[in-house]
């Protein structure tokens, strides 16, 4: 079966599609019923079926090898390396779970985690997952400020946190950050669980804050039998990026999530157990709790955990590790290539990296120039996977587990199985031909893995996503797409990043195409802005591969002309950027994701609004100096 046809399966008979994927998976209990769609867009899966994550990621393979890999460790920042396997894993994960219960956790009690990239981390999750407590990870780079908002919104029973996490070569202490989220929040957590890393000194407070190592201890030998929880019970609570606003808490579900991993693993990532998955994101978002903790377990492989940046010690860090480990999997974003184009290209081939089958990309376009210095620098494959927090897994792929659909500089590929992914008018809700520009919408019900609702916020569900589509009940990505003849979508930018010049519509995304095109370009941002001539134009902001390259303003004035005249040519003069500006850095959120919002509203002397998820608040004096008007010449 081809990838058309094991697409067409899933759509015409979700059913017994997904009963066959639900194999992939144990069930203490069988399900009574594939799905119920019965209020729709509310989907529920594997109705009655009893399962549990932590499991299936690593109990199960107990059985078969209990003394390979499981997780292994690395963390450049501390030059800590440890590796547990599956069998070491699995006691570690009963002591954590241990204490959670002597701790006064529950089924159904929210954790919330904010922890450095460290095992604690994981086992944390997957004690949560254990006893059927509902885990939140909020992101170790968030203040107190973002953190006591989901403190309050996910009232947890108990918060496990460290001393300190590292971030390339410096300490950033964690304690006191989350010592003044809870002062600031309403809800007070019962319980925090102390990881102490000896990185940093820290108050505690009596009473509420237990140290884990000592509590480790007493749970020596520990034995916590899973939790068997029906599928659509909550497996845990996570925020999107907050790239276009304010994070929507997504609530996902136990069967249904497992299935879907489980599928994945096997038709997307072709992963085999015994073999290494190294996923460079963070356990804050929704690549590492899909592709570093459950994912790649669930499929009997070994999880590399990273702590450290692509760029230390050295550019080639990565790449090494992908040697030591032979890596066969890999997952990483854009971001982080743009980082590594900035270096040396030597880095790329200093080591083998010939165990690996692909490097798989997602979180932002994977633009055509990027994919290509990467493909042509590591001579591996490279695929991009365009996904949301919201869906679990990649809406947008190829699934050579399936076929061997190439792969297209540029595209992230076609629907997945389970996605009956449309692509409509915005104003009509017509599905628009090939070639023609779209809201990439998804009809329901969305398949397993998805996002259940926004926590306690079904409302909010619906009218966020099911409701922007004039007389169409689906769900919205709020991404613009278009499709080509042989069926392979492009994402050209969310909808609001969309402008419009002198009536023409254009996507920034195609803009920021071919600004990248350029040599001297690592990274760019393109962004509308409000004229009174034409409506809107577009501004440029780019940061260059060599930043000297623009020392003099006569080079500065060269090199916009010279990437005005590439827009010119490649798009046509509509799409030229009434300015192109140089920065050092574009105003990122902590996923890596361009604030293209945040540069609009400074271009138009506005707000830059919800900041909680930003990088580098710093970025975004640079691009508030480039559009603000010089000060007037000092009088003489
Ligand atoms: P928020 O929803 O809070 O504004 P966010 O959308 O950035 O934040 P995520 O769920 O982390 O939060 O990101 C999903 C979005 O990232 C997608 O909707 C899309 O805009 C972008 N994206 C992810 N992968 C790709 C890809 N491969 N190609 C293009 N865009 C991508
Ligand atoms: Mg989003």
């Amino acid at each position: 079966m081809d990838l058309t046809a094991f697409h067409r399966w899933s759509i015409d008979d979700p059913e017994s599609f997904w009963a066959e994927q639900a194999a992939l998976i144990d069930w203490h209990q069988p399900f009574t019923r594939v799905l119920d769609h019965r209020h729709p867009p509310f989907a529920r899966w594997f109705i009655d079926g009893q399962t549990n994550l932590c499991h299936n990621a690593i109990d199960r393979h107990l059985a078969t090898q209990p003394d390979q890999p499981a997780l292994i460790f690395v963390s450049t920042e501390t030059g800590e390396e440890r590796t547990y396997s599956f069998a070491q894993l699995h006691r570690e994960v009963q002591r954590m779970a241990a204490i959670m219960l002597t701790l006064g956790v529950g089924r159904g009690d929210r954790v919330l985690i904010y922890l450095p990239m460290i095992p604690e981390a994981v086992f944390a999750m997957f004690a949560c997952a254990r006893i059927g407590a509902i885990h939140s990870v909020v992101f170790g780079g968030f203040a107190s400020h973002s953190l006591a908002t989901r403190i309050d919104d996910a009232e947890p029973v108990l918060v496990v946190s460290a001393d300190a996490g590292s971030r390339g070569g410096k300490v950033v202490p964690y304690k006191p950050l989350l010592d003044e989220a809870i002062a600031l929040a309403a809800h007070k957590p019962a319980a925090v669980l102390m990881v102490d890393r000896g990185l940093a000194a820290f108050d505690r407070v009596a009473g509420r804050d237990h140290g884990y190592a000592a509590l480790r201890e007493t749970h020596r030998e520990a034995q916590v039998p899973v939790t068997w929880l029906e599928s659509n019970e909550i497996s845990y609570t996570l925020y999107t990026s907050g790239t276009t606003g304010k994070p929507k808490g997504v609530q996902r579900d136990v069967g249904g999530y497992a299935v879907a991993l489980a599928a994945s693993m096997k038709h997307i990532f072709c992963g085999k157990p015994g073999e290494t998955y190294f996923c460079s994101s963070d356990i804050g978002w929704v690549v590492g709790h899909s592709y570093i903790v459950y994912g790649p377990l669930i499929a009997g492989m070994a999880t590399i955990l990273y702590e450290g940046t692509p760029v230390r010690p050295d550019a080639g860090i990565l790449w090494k590790l992908v040697e030591q480990h032979r890596v066969s999997v890999m997952f990483s974003a854009p971001t982080a290539i743009r980082v590594l184009k900035k270096q040396d290209p030597a880095y790329l081939t200093r080591h083998d990296t010939s165990s690996l089958r692909a490097l798989f990309l997602a979180g932002e376009p994977l633009d055509e120039p990027t994919a290509r210095w990467i493909a042509d620098g590591l001579g591996r494959p490279i695929i991009d996977n365009y996904w949301q927090t919201e869906t679990g897994w990649p809406i947008l792929t190829v699934a050579h587990g399936i076929d061997k659909t190439p792969t297209r500089f540029g595209s992230p590929g076609m629907p997945m199985y389970g996605f009956d992914v449309q692509l409509l008018h915005e104003q009509t809700g017509e599905a628009v031909g090939n070639n023609e520009k779209g809201v990439v919408a998804i009809a329901a019900p969305l398949p397993p893995g998805c996002l259940q609702t926004v926590w306690r916020d079904d409302e909010r569900f619906v009218k966020t996503y099911f409701s922007s589509i004039p007389g169409r009940q689906v769900y919205s990505t709020f991404d613009w797409g278009i499709r080509d003849d042989d069926g392979y979508y492009f994402i050209l930018g969310r909808t609001d990043d969309v402008i419009n010049v002198a009536g023409h519509r254009l996507g920034t995304r195609e803009i920021e195409e071919s600004l990248s095109s350029h040599a001297a370009v690592a990274e760019c941002a393109v962004v509308g802005v409000a004229d009174s001539l034409k409506g809107q134009v577009a501004m440029a902001f780019v940061v260059l591969r060599d930043a000297s390259a623009v020392d003099l303003p006569a080079e500065r004035l060269r090199l916009e002309g010279e990437l005005m005249a590439t827009v010119d040519r490649r798009l046509g003069a509509v799409a030229r950027p009434s300015r192109v500006h140089f920065v050092t850095v574009l105003p990122k959120t902590r996923s890596g994701k361009v604030l293209r919002r945040s540069i609009q509203a400074l271009c138009e002397g506005r707000d830059p609004g919800d900041l909680t998820t930003i990088e580098d608040p710093a970025a975004l004096d640079q691009v508030r100096a480039a559009v603000s008007p010089p000060p007037a010449a000092p009088r003489s």
